[in-house]
């Protein structure tokens, strides 16, 4: 018995080390299983959160103002959904870039650039007909900065190709300048290049499914871990109960983010379509409306013609700034009830831009019905405007386009009707109707423009001299340096060809630059010049007054040539200055201060030439040769002449007379001594080398020159 006792023990120990051990593996075994469970639920954790964050970035980009509007003086850009467009809104100082902008049919293209230097800018660029046309503006100047997400995702550079850089407004003719995702902007002195991402609108909207997508991949991995939880449910169904919470709740917000998604993008659209301040239906709108009624008309041949009508409120632009832009509204509204009331309340009336409304109406084309409803327009449109803050007088005027077979484009056919507007408001009528050769016309002046870009480049303008001499001893006092385009099929041509065109198209600067650069080039060239201490005077535009640095400019190009500015003056037209006063004073200021000559030119022909003369810098002032042609024929106008003289003397400038062709005319003018005079009786403006022969002859009457000058 006692042998069989201690084997007892050991298989007791060994079956109760066994239960133990099979306990403990148990027991590591289930130690191991909830670890599991813990690291799955920490998962399901993380991705909750994650999901959570990415419905964040979903609601924000939900709340996220569709219809970005910056106030006054920047621009208006939204998101309809499918297309990112851009509103200029006075951003611009060039009215004439700015009208194009607005006239533009298809949407804009607007992105961040950061320049060379590192500088942001923003560049809105706009097709418009067969040109692009673009704005760069500092990117801070902008009250709504473009969202990092739709706009950053636009993989835009702007790399520079000249010697100086320009911030200012740009342009370019299509062809040669535009390539497949690049558009070259000829500046002054250079190039612009922008390199686009043309998927720039597309970007946004897959922003949305991306982040849409993931949501669902979430959830769904989500759902997984609590399934596999679930079927493990010892000790984890607090959590778990907690977790499926949080996962109801984020499933309810997600269906409130889509309805809310619907929402924004009825609200979206109508905003696209919609002018804010009016409630009236804007140009995308207009434009929408007039695709569809030219499908229609395509689709039945021999029905009526589509007549569109742009109406331009130019009073209301003047008196923007006093009237602000609530009542602004108020008067577009007017205008529209008026025009409703004159057409029919079937007409479809847009706000187009902020100064121009866009009419469409039945009517079947022929000159009678057109003359009917132009005569109904001219009885409703003009007249007293009343609003809240007194009341305004208003003549609109009115561009028409008809549309036939020919027109493709809606757009095009706005554009048309708004080219007719511009017509009508440079002339008394009230209205005009856009014709076959008013297109032949614009496509000349897109050709011509692109011409005188390269006549630029090649070289191919001159300066022609016309000498200024004193009254009398006929001393040479200067010359007026007149420019002259040396075309290679056409011949020379003289400005009234090209200037109008530089000027309305901003290529009058480069012009300008040209023309100083090539005076002062050829002062330096003349020593007999200097010996009778005599001038260069180079014309200028208002546009050139609106460069700041331009005293400088001019000052250091005349400094590195080794001359004075004294011996140069700078004629500005009057009836060019009334564009900005202000600013052209400063500038005239510091060119006086540098020491050029500033000459008010063909003075008498503006409006308010007395109150310039007071107000801005000049020395002398160059009266019109309209006063010359009269004063023979006309004993009024001769003492008209000799008060100006007066005037001008009396205010301590010199005087000079302009286009004296006649000897009648110079006796005349003689006794009215001390003055200047330029006319075709002394000499044409003639080439450089016969101003050269010209200044050679009168150096050798130089002490005469000396004592006669004033
Ligand atoms: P403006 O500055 O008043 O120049 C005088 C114009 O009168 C010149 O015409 C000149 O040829 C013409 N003229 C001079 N004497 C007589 C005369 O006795 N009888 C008649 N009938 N005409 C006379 P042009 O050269 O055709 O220039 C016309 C205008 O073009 C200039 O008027 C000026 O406003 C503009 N212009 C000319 N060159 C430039 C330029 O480089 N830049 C700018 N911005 N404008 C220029
Ligand atoms: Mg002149
Ligand atoms: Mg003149």
């Amino acid at each position: 018995m006692n042998r069989r006792q201690p084997l007892v023990l050991p298989v007791l120990g060994g079956v109760i080390a066994f239960a133990l051990g099979i306990a403990a593996l148990q027991s590591g075994e289930r130690s191991r299983a909830s670890e599991s469970e813990r690291l799955a639920l920490v998962e399901a954790h993380h991705l909750a959160s994650e999901v959570q964050a990415k419905l964040n970035t979903l609601a924000a980009f939900l709340d996220e103002s569709p219809a970005e509007a910056a106030t006054d003086n920047m621009i208006y850009w939204f998101f309809d959904g499918n297309t990112l467009s851009a509103r200029p809104q006075r951003f611009a100082s060039d009215k004439n870039l700015l009208q194009q902008l607005r006239n533009a049919d298809a949407p804009a293209l607007l992105a961040p650039v950061t320049s060379e230097n590192g500088q942001d800018f923003v560049v809105l660029t706009v097709p418009h007909g067969d040109a692009w046309r673009g704005v760069a503006m500092p990117a801070d100047a902008l009250l709504v900065q473009p969202g990092s997400d739709a706009l950053a995702a636009a993989s835009l550079q702007l790399s520079w190709a000249g010697e100086e850089r320009d911030t200012g407004i740009f342009q370019a003719g299509m062809g040669s300048a535009l390539r497949d995702n690049e558009i070259d902007f000829a500046v002054p002195n250079g190039t612009w290049r922008l390199a686009y991402d043309t998927n720039v609108i597309a970007a946004r909207q897959e922003l949305y499914w991306a982040l849409l997508t993931v949501v669902a991949l979430l959830s769904y991995t989500v759902a997984i871990v609590l399934h596999r939880l679930s079927l493990r449910p010892r000790g984890l169904q607090g959590d778990l109960s907690r977790l499926n919470e949080r996962f109801n709740n984020i499933n309810a917000e997600l269906g409130e983010l889509l309805v809310k998604r619907e929402h924004a993008r009825d609200r979206l659209f109508q905003t696209a379509i919609t002018d804010s301040d009016t409630g009236l239906p804007n140009r995308q709108a207009f434009v929408q409306r007039l695709e569809e009624a030219l499908t229609a008309m395509r689709g039945e041949p021999g029905s009526a013609p589509l007549v569109v009508a742009a109406v331009g409120l130019r009073e209301l632009e003047i008196a923007e700034h006093t009237l602000g832009r609530p009542v602004i509204a108020t008067i577009v509204a007017e205008v529209a009830a008026r025009l409703r009331a004159a057409l029919g309340e079937d007409c479809q009336v847009a706000r187009v831009n902020s100064f121009q409304l866009g009419v469409t109406f039945e009517c079947d084309g022929s000159e009678a019905a057109l003359q009917q409803v132009t005569e109904r327009l001219a009885d409703t449109l003009p007249g007293v405007y009343r609003h809240a803050r007194g009341k305004l007088n208003m003549s609109p005027h009115i561009g028409i386009a008809i549309a036939n077979d020919g027109y493709r484009y809606a757009g095009r056919l706005l554009e048309d009707a708004m080219s007719a507007l511009t017509d009508a408001e440079s002339s008394p009528a009230m209205w005009s109707m856009f014709t076959a050769e008013s297109r032949d016309e614009r496509a000349t002046m897109i050709q011509l423009e692109s011409d005188i870009r390269a006549a630029i480049e090649n070289n191919e303008f001159r300066l022609f001299y016309q000498p200024i001499v004193h009254t009398a001893s006929g001393a040479l006092r200067g010359f007026e340096c007149l420019v002259r385009w040396q075309h290679p099929v056409e011949g020379l041509l003289g400005p009234d060809k090209f200037i109008g065109l530089c000027e309305s198209t901003g290529l009058i600067t480069d012009l300008t630059r040209w023309a100083f650069h090539e005076a002062v080039r050829q002062a330096s060239a003349w020593n007999d010049l200097r010996s009778i201490d005599g001038y260069l005077s180079v014309n200028l535009s208002t546009l050139d007054l609106r460069h700041e640095g331009l005293a400088e400019e001019l000052t250091s190009s005349v400094l590195d040539a080794g001359l004075s500015p004294s011996a140069f003056r700078l004629e500005i037209t009057e009836s060019m200055i009334i564009d900005n006063v202000s600013q052209s004073r400063n500038v005239l200021k510091e060119l006086r201060a540098a020491g050029f000559g500033i000459m008010m030119d063909d003075f008498g022909t503006g409006f308010s030439s007395l109150s310039y003369l007071r107000q801005l810098p000049f020395s002398a002032v160059k009266i019109d040769r309209s006063f010359t042609q009269a004063i023979a024929s006309d004993s009024k106008d001769y003492g008209m002449m000799r008060n100006i003289l007066n005037l001008v003397h009396f205010l301590e400038m010199e005087s000079i007379i302009e286009g004296i062709e006649t000897s009648e005319q110079y006796d005349l003018l003689v006794p009215l001594e001390p003055v200047y005079l330029q006319g075709y009786l002394f000499s044409k403006p003639m080439p450089a080398i016969d101003a050269e022969e010209y200044l050679a002859e009168a150096t050798l009457k130089l002490p005469a020159a000396a004592t006669s000058r004033r």
